[in-house]
């Protein structure tokens, strides 16, 4: 067994995007991610922490703009989102979720300019992806994440079984489309799939989004399958753990990431790597694959 090393793929991956930007900056380009919080949700303080920390070691511009839940109302919150989307200084847009109850967030995700969604949410961006891998151009971080960890580690896709359990908007279905895009056979699986387990161990690699702490068994993993745990759960012990049982189900797998040091640095990664696309884009660099 392998651990998938998150971090250290993350870092390389950021020390790459770091080469990117000094080029950029060389020419007169400085691509910048805003941030919008509404809030203090105290976990999404903690991301958006680690998102200007790697946004400033890779050399990207970073604002973090903040409001209060009072301050803010849908209406209030479209109308800064189309300020950013006609600056040119701004190169990504990020509204950090969950929003306040009274914020309607798909007329958030709505709003963003799709060449400056770095997220990878707008229906635009992830529609574009069913076409093929060639417009994957600003995918969801999370399942970018995961490709690249795989990529990272010569993890052969094409032909694998890939089962997906969790079938939300940002990491289910496009992880899905993605792995299907280099032609894996993919099973996607949600809370109405019946005997999970009997497709679980079908499973070469198995990609876990569920948000339930050691919900995946080791009675669940076939031998020598390819674990990727993205969820994030405070366990009994009041420690971070994912959506698999790590201790039990590692020894049976021959690759697996570890939850924290896995699903996590990668994403913030990833970002960091739409941030710098979509200044490419934004700036001429590169021009937008359309049908
Ligand atoms: P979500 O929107 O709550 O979706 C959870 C998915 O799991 C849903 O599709 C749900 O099915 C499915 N599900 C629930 N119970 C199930 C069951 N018993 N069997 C099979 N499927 C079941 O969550 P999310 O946003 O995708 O996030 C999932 C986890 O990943 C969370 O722990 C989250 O914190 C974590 N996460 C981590 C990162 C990272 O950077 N590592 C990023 C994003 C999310 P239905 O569709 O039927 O409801």
């Amino acid at each position: 067994m392998q651990i998938l090393d998150g971090k250290k793929v993350s870092q390389e991956l950021a020390l790459k995007l770091q080469g990117e930007v000094a080029t950029f900056k060389a020419q007169n380009i400085h691509p910048k991610l805003t941030i919008i919080l509404v809030g203090e949700d105290p976990a999404s303080e903690s991301y958006v922490r680690s998102k200007k920390k790697l946004a400033e070691s890779v050399g990207l511009e970073f604002d973090l703009i903040r409001y209060t839940p009072e301050e803010m109302d849908t209406a209030q919150l479209i109308e800064k989102i189309q300020e950013l989307n006609n600056d040119q200084k701004v190169h990504g847009i990020l509204v950090q979720l969950p929003l306040p109850k009274h914020i309607y967030e798909p007329e958030i995700i709505k709003a963003i300019d799709p060449k400056k969604d770095v997220d990878g949410f707008t229906a635009y961006n992830l529609g574009k992806m069913f076409l093929s891998t060639d417009f994957e151009e600003l995918a969801p971080c999370t399942p970018l994440g995961v490709i690249r960890i795989l990529e990272s580690y010569n993890i052969d896709i094409l032909g694998k079984e890939a089962v997906v359990v969790g079938a939300s908007n940002i990491v289910g279905k496009p992880m899905g489309v993605m792995l299907l895009n280099r032609k894996a056979t993919v099973t996607i699986c949600n809370s109405k799939t019946r005997d999970l387990a009997a497709q679980t161990r079908r499973a070469d690699i198995l990609v876990v989004a569920v948000g339930k702490a050691k919900f995946i068994t080791a009675d669940m993993v076939k031998e020598g399958a390819v674990v990727i745990d993205v969820g994030i759960n405070r366990g009994e012990d009041g420690k971070i753990c994912g959506d698999v049982d790590f201790e039990n189900v590692a020894p049976k797998t021959s690759f697996i990431t570890p939850v924290p040091g896995g699903c996590g640095p990668m994403t913030v990664a990833c970002l960091m790597e739409n941030v710098v696309k979509a200044a490419r884009r934004l700036s001429g660099l590169t021009t937008e694959k359309t049908s």
